[in-house]
């Protein structure tokens, strides 16, 4: 991207802007990729999270470093979460209602700093409900920044429906079926299941459900911006532009991470993964992770073991524990079962470097969970999807993934939404080797170009950028 950075900072003309993301890592780390966008162009941000999260955040490049300051805003704790979980990574999914009745005691110390700091813009997530009248009475634009793509906030609806009818902190049960609207494109079939699963997690997080969340930041949003690019679904920036938010929506997109984030090349993690890549043929290993937010249960962990054990592709999986399971992490997994794949498979328990991972040329297939943020990752990469979706918005992504012919989804039940170790082994043999699987591997390269193409990416980002100058807080830019 073109960097305008000294010239806009010394002619007095930079922008202040405020990032404030949700506290999951799939949303501060595409925070933190904005920022780096918009400092580019020579603005000064300020990105607020709690120290914890800080922490966790990649090291910015040195000629940014100066241009994004870091605010710490303490973690107001809430007696049902463990110490130290500022995050949903440090929670089970259980306990995410109680880290986001934490994240709503942020609002006073946010309105203290955006009333003393007076920001150009403010770019904030989906959760904080209470922000736009702040940033109203405040005279400070927001800007609602989507880590979701457009076909997603599409399916959830106009903001009459994300807000419902009734007022909803008295009456979350509104909310435990999907919105009435439901206008995904007809040729995608999906399942109630697989949209919506775990739904009294997904609308019951707090006392706020999450549709009436997302509703408020919509309606009292100057603009919207969506983490994609506009022809991967122009049909959905339309309808949310013109019909369902009648307000600008811009992607600015995908954002790609630098590689280097999963630590150098000498990183004493990356190494040893890196010797145990470079053992395998090409193409050849299956790369498993779910996310940092939903884990499987005990049962579904016993049919990918046993579908992995199957399939007789080496693989490498980071492996999330579910709430609640042994203390032992071997008793996780099935009998047996590290015995039988030892050489072939690799179960990571901790934090692995993804982006590197998906870099490295001995992987052939990504078996994902849906997550947007993976999937990039992916794409860029030009790597083919087994698709397993849990929760949210996966269920439908994976539908657009099938749709775009770069992934093929695990078959489930129809009834409980379970799968079996047959159908893992058959879909990963299908997209990994088989002929009728050619199509999947040849979609996948040819998205590379475009999710590689960061020039491209990087443009959109800009139009975002430059749609921020030319709307910046009319009482400053006098
Ligand atoms: N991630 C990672 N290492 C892990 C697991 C996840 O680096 O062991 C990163 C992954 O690269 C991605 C993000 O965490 O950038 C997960 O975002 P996504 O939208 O895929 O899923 P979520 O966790 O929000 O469900």
């Amino acid at each position: 991207m073109e960097s305008k950075s000294p010239a806009s900072i010394v002619d007095g003309n930079g922008l202040h802007v405020v990032m404030f993301p949700w506290l999951a890592l799939g949303h501060f780390i595409p925070f933190f990729e904005l920022s780096k966008r918009i400092a580019q162009r020579g603005h000064r941000i300020s990105f607020v999270s709690t120290p914890r999260n800080i922490l966790r955040l990649p090291k910015l490049p040195p000629h940014l470093a100066p241009l994004i300051d870091f605010v710490k805003l303490p973690f107001p704790h809430h007696p049902n979460l463990p110490e130290n979980a500022e995050a949903t990574i440090d929670v089970p999914l259980h306990m995410v209602k109680h880290l986001k009745k934490a994240y709503d005691n942020l609002e006073g110390p946010l309105a203290r700093f955006l009333e003393s700091s007076t920001p150009d813009w403010l770019i904030h997530d989906f959760a904080p409900h209470w922000l736009p009248p702040i940033a109203a009475k405040l005279g400070i634009p927001c800007a609602f920044f989507s880590i979701l793509q457009a076909s997603t906030l599409g399916f959830f609806g106009p903001i009459s429906v994300l807000l419902g009818v009734d007022d909803p902190r008295s009456e979350p049960e509104h909310f435990t079926v999907p919105p009435k609207w439901v206008p995904f494109p007809s040729n995608i079939a999906f399942r109630l299941h697989e949209v919506i699963r775990n739904s009294d997690n997904f609308s019951r997080d707090s006392d706020v459900p999450d549709f009436y969340r997302c509703g408020s930041v919509v309606q009292g949003c100057d603009v919207v911006a969506v983490r994609n690019y506009r022809d991967y679904e122009p049909q959905w920036f339309r309808l949310l532009e013109e019909e369902l938010y009648k307000k600008p929506v811009f992607p600015v997109g995908i954002l790609p991470r630098a590689e280097q984030d999963g630590g150098d090349e000498k990183d004493e993690k990356w190494v040893p993964i890196r010797e145990w890549l470079e053992k395998q043929g090409k193409g050849s290993v299956v790369y498993i992770a779910l996310g940092s937010e939903a884990p499987l249960s005990k049962e579904e962990v016993t049919e990918l073991a046993l579908g992995l054990e199957l399939s007789e592709f080496p693989f490498f999986w980071v492996l999330r524990k579910p709430p609640g399971s042994a203390k032992d992490d071997s008793e996780l997994l099935p009998d047996g079962f590290e015995e039988r794949v030892k050489g072939r498979g690799v179960v990571c328990m901790t934090w692995a470097p993804q982006v590197r991972i998906l870099a490295h040329p001995s992987v052939g297939v990504f078996l994902t969970h849906c997550g947007w943020g993976s999937v990039i990752e992916a794409l860029e990469f030009g790597l083919p999807l087994v698709l397993l979706p849990l929760y949210i918005d996966q269920g439908l992504n994976s539908r657009v993934f099938e749709q775009k012919k770069i992934g093929v989804e695990i078959a489930r039940d129809e009834g409980d939404g379970s799968f079996t170790r047959n159908s893992v082994a058959e879909t990963l043999r299908l997209v990994m080797v088989d002929e009728q699987g050619e199509i999947y591997r040849a979609k996948a390269r040819e998205m590379k170009e475009i999710f590689g193409d960061k020039d491209l990416h990087d443009r959109q980002a800009g139009e975002f950028v430059q749609y921020l100058e030319e709307h910046r807080s009319p009482t400053k830019a006098s």
